[in-house]
């Protein structure tokens, strides 16, 4: 895949999607930044023990991504950044006009305009080294909709546009940018919807999978984090390098109903 030795910075990376993504990286032979706005020794070990598994440098660099001048301070501390992954992500459900205004603003910051920052900050050392890669991870809610998701919908559509705007930005130079729009995926952010789920439909868990997660999902089955990583180690490949400004779906079917 011609990305042993680059350097990938994962935003949110913690656990869930961002976690399986490094390890997608760093089994390429990439070095990893992990983030997660925590500062935890279990975060720095994290990263201790994947770079010991896959022979790579691994890092965590703490940086809470609701906060702009610590997105770009994520990408100065890394010090390089080859292929940038915006990935931290929350989530919350209530209809519009319930909807707490600090989920609303906190759901944007994190989920979108955290990539505004970091893509600011890491376009001038992708120049500088000749070569880059965004990848901003969307969502298939960043091309449906769903009620009662306002604020998530909103950030995800919103990535998609920043994508094709930092693709057409980058388009004459080695640097691509492009989405990856996951359905649904069995991480700590959909488990913790789960037990409301259970509660509002009267259902046991499995139903509640089947009958409403995967529901939407024609393959009935969850992606899991290795593929969403593999889908993002082929982004950065040479073999993609043609492909930018575009959104690649790993959803199961979602988005072809
Ligand atoms: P997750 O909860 O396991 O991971 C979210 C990550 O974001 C965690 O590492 C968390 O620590 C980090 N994070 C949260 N707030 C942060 C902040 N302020 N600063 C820095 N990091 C912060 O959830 P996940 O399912 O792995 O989600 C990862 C991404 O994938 C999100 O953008 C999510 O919207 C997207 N996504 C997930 C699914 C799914 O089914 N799991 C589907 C579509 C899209």
């Amino acid at each position: 895949m011609n990305i042993s030795g680059k350097t990938v910075v994962i935003t949110g990376s913690n656990s869930g999607i961002g976690l399986g993504v490094a390890h997608e990286f760093a089994k390429a032979g990439a070095h990893i930044v992990l983030n997660s706005f925590s500062d935890r020794d279990e975060d720095h070990a994290l990263a201790e023990a994947l770079g010991k598994e896959h022979g790579v440098t691994a890092r965590y660099i703490q940086a809470d991504m609701s906060k702009s001048d610590q997105c770009r301070a994520l990408i100065e501390k890394a010090g390089t950044c080859d292929i940038l992954v915006n990935n931290a992500g929350i989530q919350h459900v209530a209809a519009i006009p319930d909807f707490p205004v600090e989920k609303w603003d906190a759901i944007i910051a994190i989920n979108m305009s955290s990539a505004f920052h970091t893509t600011a900050a890491a376009l001038p050392v992708m120049r500088k080294a000749g070569w880059g890669r965004v990848i901003n991870i969307a969502s298939a809610h960043g091309l449906t909709a769903s009620p009662f998701k306002s604020a998530y919908v909103a950030a995800k559509h919103g990535v998609i546009g920043l994508t094709k705007v930092t693709a057409l930005e980058t388009a004459e130079e080695p640097i691509t940018a492009n989405a990856v729009c996951p359905g649904y995926v069995l991480t700590p952010l959909v488990e913790s919807q789960i037990p409301d789920t259970m509660k509002e439909y009267n259902m046991d868990r499995d139903t509640v999978i089947r009958e409403v997660l995967l529901k939407r999902q024609p393959s009935k089955q969850f992606a899991t984090v290795e593929q969403l990583g593999g889908t993002c180690v082929f982004l950065s490949s040479d073999a993609a390098a043609q492909i930018t400004g575009t959104t690649i779906s790993v959803d199961g079917g979602w988005t072809a109903l």
